[in-house]
C-alpha cells in the first residue's frame, strides 16, 4: 500500500475510507458509494478539502473549535506537555498540575457553589458519570428509592448506553435500547408543536409536564432532570422564555437535583460562559465538554456543587472513573484554550459584536419564501424551513427531505450548515469577524434561493 498522506488524490483516499473506516453517525454503504468529504486543514473559521475548496465552516467542527482552527499555541502547549508527562491517572490519591490548574480554573468560571470537577474524556462519559453521581447522591441520602431521571423527547446527551438513554432520540434507542430509570417529557419546541398557544403559555405547559411526570413517577422515586439550555442536536430550539424558570421552580419544590447539560453552551455559546447563566438556570451539576478545549483534545466533565460533591464524596470511595480522567494533556490544551478564551475576551466578542451582527442578518433571512422563523441566541442559530410561514406548515412527504436538499446546496456553496430534520442550523466559531458572518449569511442566503427554485422545478411547492 502507498503511504497514505495528504498527497493522495481524494479518489483514492475515499476509497480506503471507504474499505476501513466505520464512520459514526453514518450511512455506511451510502457513504462508500457518493465518498466522504476529504478536510485536510484548518485556519480561523475557514476548512480546506482536498479539492482545494475554502469551506466556511458555520458549525465549528461539531460545535466545538470556539475559538478557530490553527492556533499554534495549543499546538505548543500539547507539545511540551507530552514531553514532560505525557500521561498519568488521577486515580488511588494522585494528581498532577495540569488536572489541578484545570479544575480551579473551572470552579472560578462556573456559576454559584459549582466548585468540584469530574472529569471526563467526552460529553458522553460525562453524562453516564452523572447518572451514576445523582443515582448515588440518593443512596448516600438513604433514599436509595430515588432513581428515576427526567429527561426530555428530542434532547440530545451522547450516545453512550447512559447518555444515549438520557437523549430523547427514538432512532438511538431503537440501535440497541435504553436502560432502565429513565423517563421523557415532551420538549419546548413552538414553532412545530405549539398550536395555537402563544410562545410564552406554551413554555409553561411543557414545563409544567415536569411536574405531571414527577407525580405520575412518585415524587419520591425521583432523582433528576436533565436538560439542555438550549436543545442544539435536536435542532437549535430555543426554549420561550416562561420554560426554564418554571422547570427550576418545580425541580425545586420536589427537590429534585437539576442538571444542565451545557456541552454545547458553556464556554461562550451563548454570549454568556454559560447558557445557565443566559437562562437564569441554576443546576447542581453541569455537563461539560467540546468547548471546554476548543476541540482541539478530547476533554469533558461534570461540574458539581458543593452539596452534592460532599455527600457523595465524604461517604467513602465513589466506584467510578475513566483512564483518561483529566488526562494532563488533554487538560493542559483546555487550560490554555480558556486562558486565550480569557486574554482576548470571546465571550464579551460574542455578546458584544458577533451576535448583534449576525442577529440583523439572520433575522432577515426570515423574509426568505422558505423560511418559516430564523432564530439565533448567543451564536446559536436555527431556520425552520417551511412550505407555508402562516400556517407553520410542514413538506408533505418525509420529513428531512427539504433540509437535505437544503444542505446539500450549502456544501456546494463551501459552506457548513446542518440540516436536522426540515430546519437548518449554525453554531460558527465564538471568533468569527463580522466580515465573516457576511460571507456565511450571504451563502446561506444563496443555498435557500436554489434549493427553493429547485423544489418549484421538481414541482415540490
Ligand atoms: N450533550 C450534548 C448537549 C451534546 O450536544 C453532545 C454532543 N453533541 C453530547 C452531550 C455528547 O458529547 P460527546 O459527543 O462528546 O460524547
Amino acid at each position: 500500500m502507498n503511504m497514505i498522506t495528504n498527497h493522495l488524490p481524494t479518489a483514492e483516499l475515499q476509497k480506503l475510507d471507504a474499505a476501513h473506516h466505520f464512520h459514526p453517525f453514518t450511512d455506511k454503504a451510502g457513504l462508500a458509494a457518493k465518498g466522504a468529504r476529504v478536510i485536510l486543514r484548518g485556519e480561523g473559521v475557514w476548512l480546506t478539502d482536498s479539492e482545494g475548496h475554502r469551506i466556511i465552516d458555520g458549525m465549528a467542527g461539531l460545535w466545538c473549535v470556539n475559538i478557530g482552527y490553527g492556533r499554534k499555541e495549543l499546538a505548543q502547549v500539547a507539545a511540551r506537555q507530552m514531553d514532560e508527562l505525557p500521561y498519568y491517572n488521577t486515580f488511588f490519591q494522585t494528581t498532577h498540575v495540569p488536572a489541578i490548574a484545570l479544575a480551579a480554573k473551572i470552579a472560578e468560571l462556573a456559576p454559584g457553589d459549582l466548585n468540584h470537577v469530574f472529569f471526563a474524556s467526552s460529553g458522553s462519559e460525562a453524562n453516564d458519570t452523572n447518572i451514576r453521581l445523582v443515582r448515588r447522591y440518593w443512596d448516600v441520602k438513604g433514599m436509595p428509592w430515588r432513581k428515576t431521571i427526567i429527561a426530555r423527547w428530542n434532547g440530545y446527551h451522547g450516545s453512550t448506553m447512559g447518555g444515549g438513554s438520557l437523549g430523547g432520540m427514538k432512532p438511538i434507542h431503537a440501535h440497541g435500547g435504553k436502560i432502565d430509570g429513565i423517563e421523557h417529557i415532551d420538549q419546548p419546541y413552538w414553532w412545530a408543536e405549539g398550536g395555537d398557544m402563544s410562545e410564552d403559555e406554551f413554555g409553561l405547559a411543557r414545563a409544567r409536564q415536569l411536574e405531571e411526570k414527577i407525580l405520575q413517577v412518585g415524587p419520591d422515586n425521583v432523582a433528576a432532570f436533565i436538560g439542555e439550555p438550549v436543545q442544539g442536536a435536536g435542532g437549535v430550539i430555543i426554549p420561550p422564555r416562561t420554560y426554564w424558570p418554571e422547570i427550576q421552580r418545580i425541580c425545586q419544590k420536589y427537590g429534585i437535583l437539576l442538571i444542565a447539560d451545557e456541552v454545547i453552551t458553556g464556554f461562550g455559546r451563548t454570549g454568556q460562559w454559560f447558557g445557565s447563566q443566559t437562562f437564569g438556570i441554576k443546576p447542581h451539576i453541569m455537563t461539560i465538554a467540546k468547548g471546554l478545549s476548543s476541540g482541539y483534545q478530547p476533554i469533558g466533565g461534570s461540574i458539581v456543587c458543593d452539596e452534592v460533591a460532599e455527600v457523595v464524596g465524604g461517604a467513602g470511595e465513589f466506584f467510578h472513573g475513566y483512564t483518561y480522567s483529566g488526562h494532563p494533556v488533554a487538560a493542559a490544551v483546555a487550560l490554555e484554550n480558556l486562558r486565550i478564551m480569557q486574554d482576548e475576551k470571546v465571550v464579551e466578542h460574542v455578546r458584544d459584536v458577533a451576535h448583534p451582527y449576525l442577529k440583523e442578518r439572520w433575522d432577515a433571512l426570515a423574509e426568505h419564501p422558505l423560511v418559516g422563523e430564523a432564530k439565533l441566541v448567543g451564536l446559536m442559530g436555527s431556520i425552520a424551513l417551511t412550505p407555508d410561514k402562516a400556517k407553520r406548515a410542514k413538506f408533505a412527504g418525509e420529513e428531512g427531505t427539504v433540509g437535505y436538499r437544503c444542505r446539500e446546496r450549502c456544501f456546494a456553496n463551501d459552506l457548513i450548515m446542518r440540516a436536522v430534520g426540515d430546519r437548518m442550523i449554525i453554531a460558527p466559531p465564538l471568533v468569527i469577524t463580522p466580515s465573516e458572518i457576511d460571507i456565511l449569511v450571504d451563502r446561506a442566503k444563496k443555498s435557500l434561493d436554489e434549493c427553493y427554485a429547485g423544489l418549484k422545478k421538481d414541482g415540490l411547492l
